[in-house]
């Protein structure tokens, strides 16, 4: 298969959309990215890489740490993760507040903010560095140590989020949080704010497409839990369109607002695309746009 034709093709594809949409501007550091820009990327399970347009520029990755937080919280936490926070898809906005007073503080799945903060504060009773071990994986998945926290961008988080400190002090008033509430937003904050490109997501998304190993073949997940995290991402991992997403990518994803969407082809490789205009749920227009034309052209998809 010409991987690199067909990426081509699937950024031709997105261009007619490129600029539609919104960028994030509810974080003001966010808005200031350049709403034309464009990558996307495509590391195969056999090493092979390819990328095509900003493939190599970092930009904020905000919800799509919420995949390695969970995937590094499972390990240790995953019985008492499960207790605290579910798997089922919300139907919400990624910041709502509403299903978490009849659910008694438990949040609906690990991807929507709420369940996030959970699996931050989980990942930090865990390594003492919630935010630092996020970070850490993404170096050595990518071979790129550069890759940090935007201060910029968390500073910013920090001082515009009071939906979700309202969100972390509601869980903490049923007993959900076991680190004070600063703590746990400190570190969200600081991995939602982590720069690093498409290429960079990539690698470090592969050890879903490899059932669980990590690039130097270790194993990070059993065969198991890489299973039920793809799933999850297929469910949950873009919110209220989540079932829109599945319909057109047909693929495991996972969005953040700063434009990427990193999808899961399980046993063959993960992609990343990029582009920082986003649709009403939060989710990148011409990155989903690339994806469809990807899974279409290709066959590469889990339906
Ligand atoms: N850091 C963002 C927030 O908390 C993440 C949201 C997202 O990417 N969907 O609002």
């Amino acid at each position: 298969m010409n991987y690199q034709q067909i990426l081509h093709d699937a950024m031709e594809a997105a261009r007619p959309v490129l600029g539609h949409g919104r960028v994030a501007d509810y974080i003001p550091a966010l808005a200031a990215v350049d709403p034309q820009a464009f990558g996307m990327a495509l590391a195969t399970n056999d090493g092979e890489f390819y990328g095509v347009g900003d493939h190599d520029t970092p930009f904020s990755i905000q919800s799509v740490s919420k995949l390695f937080t969970l995937a590094l919280a499972l390990p240790e936490g995953g019985v008492g993760l499960w207790k605290r926070v579910g798997r089922e898809p919300s139907g919400n906005p990624f910041n709502s507040l509403i299903q978490l007073e009849t659910e008694h503080g438990i949040p609906r799945n690990p991807f929507i903010n709420a369940g996030a903060i959970v699996v931050t504060d989980v990942l930090h009773s865990l390594t003492g560095d919630a935010s630092g071990a996020v970070r850490d994986f993404l170096r050595a998945e990518s071979g790129n140590p550069l890759i940090d926290t935007d201060p910029e961008v968390a500073a910013s988080e920090s001082e515009h989020g009071l939906r979700n400190a309202a969100l972390a002090n509601f869980i903490a008033s049923f007993g959900n949080l076991e680190n004070p509430v600063e703590t746990v937003l400190e570190h969200y904050y600081a991995h939602c704010a982590l720069r690093a490109s498409c290429r960079d997501l990539a690698l470090a998304g592969g050890f879903l497409a490899r059932h669980g190993l990590r690039a130097d073949g270790t194993r990070l997940l059993t065969r198991s839990d890489a299973k039920r995290v793809n799933a999850v991402m297929l469910t949950c991992g873009t919110y209220d369109a989540a079932g829109d997403f599945a319909y057109r990518v047909g693929l495991p994803g996972k969005s953040g607002v700063g434009g990427a969407i990193l999808a899961i082809i399980p046993g063959v490789g993960t992609l990343c695309a990029w582009s920082p205009g986003l649709d009403t749920a939060g989710n990148s227009v011409g990155a989903a746009v690339a994806l469809d034309h990807f899974t279409t052209a290709t066959g590469c998809s889990v339906f």
